[in-house]
C-alpha cells in the first residue's frame, strides 16, 4: 500500500470519526434496535473506555471432553457444526478427511498424518499455547496475511487510528470463525487495539495452516487445522475457552457453537461476559430463541443483519464466489448451461447475476412471492424445481431452508447434472439420503464426488452439500474486509458502552456505525461523497452528519 493510500485512509477515518463524534451526545445519534423487543436505545460510541477486567476462578485443563451427563452429550451430538454435521462416518470410498483440500490453503497436502493434538508444538517464544497443523509454517502464512492486509485497508486504518486508544484494552475475547488470512487480519487488528484473542475454527474444513501458524507464532493461542474430527473440534474450543487464570469476556462467534459450549459447559464465564458478537444467520437465530426462552444472560449484537454485512458478504461476495467455486472443482463452462437457483434472497440474487452475466439460462424457485416478484423483474423464470429439474445442468441451492432439493428430485436429475448449495447449512440438499446401497460414491477431486446411480447416472455432488464458496474456493477479500471492520465496531462498542446501554437482549448494530464502516471503504474507490446542505438537511428532516436513512429502509 502506498504511503498515498494509507493517507487517503487514514483521511477517511479521521473524517468518519469526526462524523461520528460530531453527533455525540445527541439522542438520536445511534439510534440501536433492539429485535426482539423493538425499542430504540440512545447510545454514545465516542466514549470509548477500558472496562476493568476481574480475576476469575482458574478453570482445570481437561484431556478429552467431557459431558455433565449423558442428555448434555446427546444434545451436543445433535447440534450441527458449521461443516454441518456431527459424524464423521459415511458410506463413501473416501482415504481420510486429510484428502480434503480447499483451494484456500495451499497446505494441507502436508504428508503428516500425526494428529496436531499429538505433537508437542512451540513457537520461537518458546509457548505451545496453541494447536495447529505445524507451527514452521508461519512465515508462509505471514505472506497470506499480508497479501490480504492490501485488501483491508479500511480496517487497517482502523487499527492505525484507534491504535493508541486502545479501546479494547481489558477485552478477553475468545473467538470462533473461519481462520484465515481475512480473519488473521480482524485477530491482529483487535490486539493491536489491546484485546487478548484466543481463537478457533468454526468449520472444520475452512483453516487455512499456514496462517494459524502465523498467528500462533505472534502469540495469539490459535486450535484449529482443516480437517479436525468432530471431536477434535470441540477440543478446539474448549481449549480455547479453558485456561488457567484467563477467563473470556468477550465472544466473537461465527455459527453459534462457541456460545454453545461456553453457555452449556462454562456458565460462569457470562457473569462476567459484557457480549457476543455473532456473525451468521444460523448463530443469531439461536440468540433470538435463547432470548426468547429468557436465558441470553449479556448483550448479544447480530452483526448478521447489518447492512454491511448481507448486503456485501451475501449479495457481492456470492456473486464473485458461486464462478470461483464451481471453475475450481469442475472446470465447467457456463455459456448456454441451464441452471436452477432454489432461493432468490441476498445469495440467490449474487448468483443469479454471475450466472447470467456468464450466459448461462438460470431460472430459479421461491416461496415468497416478494422475492419470486424481483426474479421476475430481473428476467429470470420463476418455476417449481420439479418442472425444471430434468433439464438443468447446475442445481444451486440458497435458501438457509431444509430438504430444498429431494432424493426423488435428485432421482430424476439428468446425467452430468452438478449439485450444490450455497447456503449455510448442508441440509439444502439431502445428501444423506444419497448414502444409500443402491448408489456408488466415487471420489473425483478434493470436494467433488462422483454420485453413481444404478443405471449409471452420474451426478457431480460438490462439497457434499456443504456451502461451496467456503468449502471449495476463497472469498474476495475485501468484502471481508468489510465484515471484519463490522465485527471490530461491535466488540468495541459492547465492550465500551456504559452500563444499562444494551441490556440482555439481541441488537443490531446502529445504523450509524453501518453507515462508518461503508465509510471507511470510500477511499478504495476513490469516492467521495456529497455533502447535504443546511438547506437540504433541513428539508430532509437529516442531520448532516447521518443517519441518512430509518432503520426500517431496506437498500
Ligand atoms: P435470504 O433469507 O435473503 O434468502 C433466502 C431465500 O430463500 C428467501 O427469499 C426465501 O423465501 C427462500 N426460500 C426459503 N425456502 C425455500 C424453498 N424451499 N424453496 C425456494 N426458496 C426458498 O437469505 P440469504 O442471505 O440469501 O442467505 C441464504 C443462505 O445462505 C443462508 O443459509 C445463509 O446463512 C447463507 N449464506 C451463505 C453465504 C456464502 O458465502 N455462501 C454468505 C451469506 C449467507
Amino acid at each position: 500500500m502506498t504511503d498515498a493510500v494509507v493517507d487517503g485512509k487514514l483521511e477517511a477515518v479521521k473524517q468518519a470519526t469526526k462524523y461520528v463524534k460530531e453527533t455525540e451526545n445527541v439522542a438520536e445519534k445511534y439510534s440501536a434496535m433492539t429485535v426482539s423487543k423493538n425499542s430504540d436505545m440512545n447510545m454514545n460510541v465516542g466514549e470509548l473506555q477500558s472496562a476493568a477486567f476481574t480475576a476469575v476462578p482458574t478453570l482445570k485443563p481437561i484431556k478429552k471432553i467431557q459431558f455433565a451427563n449423558a442428555e448434555d452429550k446427546q444434545e451436543f451430538q445433535k447440534y450441527p457444526t458449521k461443516a454441518g454435521r456431527r459424524s464423521l462416518s459415511r458410506s463413501i470410498s473416501q482415504s481420510s478427511t486429510d484428502s480434503y483440500s480447499s483451494a484456500a490453503s495451499y497446505s494441507d497436502s502436508s504428508d503428516d498424518e500425526t494428529s496436531p493434538r499429538d505433537k508437542a508444538q512451540a513457537n520461537s517464544k518458546g509457548s505451545s499455547d496453541f494447536c495447529v497443523k505445524n507451527v514452521k509454517q508461519a512465515e508462509f502464512g505471514r505472506r497470506e496475511i499480508e497479501i490480504a492486509e492490501q485488501d483491508m485497508s479500511a480496517l487497517i486504518s482502523l487499527r492505525k487510528r484507534a491504535q493508541a486508544e486502545k479501546p479494547l484494552a481489558g477485552a478477553k475475547i475468545v473467538g470462533c470463525t473461519h481462520i484465515t488470512a481475512q480473519t488473521a487480519v480482524l485477530i491482529e487488528t483487535l490486539v493491536a487495539l489491546g484485546a487478548q484473542c484466543r481463537w478457533t475454527a468454526c468449520n472444520i474444513y475452512s483453516t487455512q495452516n499456514e496462517v494459524a501458524a502465523a498467528l500462533a507464532e505472534t502469540g495469539v493461542p490459535v486450535f484449529a487445522w482443516k480437517g479436525e474430527s468432530e471431536d477434535d473440534f470441540w477440543w478446539c474450543i474448549d481449549r480455547c475457552v479453558n485456561k488457567e487464570g484467563w477467563q473470556a469476556n468477550m465472544i466473537l462467534d461465527d455459527g453459534g457453537d462457541l456460545t454453545h459450549w461456553v453457555y452449556k459447559k462454562y456458565p460462569s464465564v457470562f457473569k462476567k461476559a459484557q457480549g457476543i458478537v455473532e456473525e451468521s444467520v444460523t448463530g443469531v437465530h439461536r440468540l433470538y430463541q435463547l432470548s426468547k426462552a429468557g436465558k441470553l444472560c449479556v448483550p448479544a449484537m447480530n452483526v448478521n443483519d447489518s447492512v454491511t454485512k448481507q448486503k456485501f458478504d451475501n449479495l457481492y461476495c456470492c456473486r464473485e464466489s458461486i464462478l470461483d467455486g464451481l471453475k475450481r472443482t469442475t472446470d465447467v463452462m457456463f455459456g448456454g448451461k441451464q441452471v436452477v437457483v432454489c432461493g432468490y434472497g441476498e445469495v440467490g440474487k449474487g448468483c443469479c447475476s454471475a450466472l447470467k452475466a456468464m450466459g448461462a439460462i438460470v431460472c430459479i424457485t421461491e416461496i415468497d412471492p416478494i422475492c419470486a416478484l424481483q426474479g421476475c423483474m430481473d428476467g429470470f423464470r420463476v418455476v417449481k424445481l420439479n418442472e425444471v429439474i430434468r433439464q438443468m445442468d447446475i442445481v444451486i441451492t440458497c435458501t438457509g431452508n431444509k430438504n430444498v432439493v429431494t432424493r426423488e428430485q435428485l432421482d430424476r436429475i439428468k446425467n452430468g447434472c452438478i449439485v450444490c448449495n450455497m447456503g449455510h447449512s448442508n441440509t439444502e440438499i439431502d445428501v444423506a439420503s444419497l448414502r444409500s446401497p443402491e448408489l456408488t460414491w466415487e471420489r473425483v477431486r478434493s470436494q467433488v464426488d462422483h454420485v453413481i446411480w444404478p443405471d449409471g447416472k452420474r451426478v457431480i455432488l460438490l462439497a457434499e452439500g456443504r456451502l461451496l464458496n467456503l468449502s471449495c474456493s476463497t472469498v474476495p477479500t475485501f468484502v471481508l474486509s468489510i465484515t471484519a471492520t463490522t465485527q471490530a465496531l461491535a466488540l468495541i462498542e459492547l465492550f465500551n458502552a456504559p452500563e444499562g446501554r444494551y441490556k440482555q437482549d439481541v441488537y443490531l448494530l446502529p445504523k450509524k456505525m453501518d453507515e462508518y464502516v461503508a465509510s471507511l471503504h470510500m477511499p478504495n474507490f476513490d469516492a467521495h461523497l456529497t455533502e447535504l446542505s443546511d438547506e437540504q438537511a433541513k428539508y430532509m428532516g437529516l442531520n448532516k452528519n447521518g443517519p441518512f436513512k430509518p432503520n426500517y429502509y431496506r437498500y
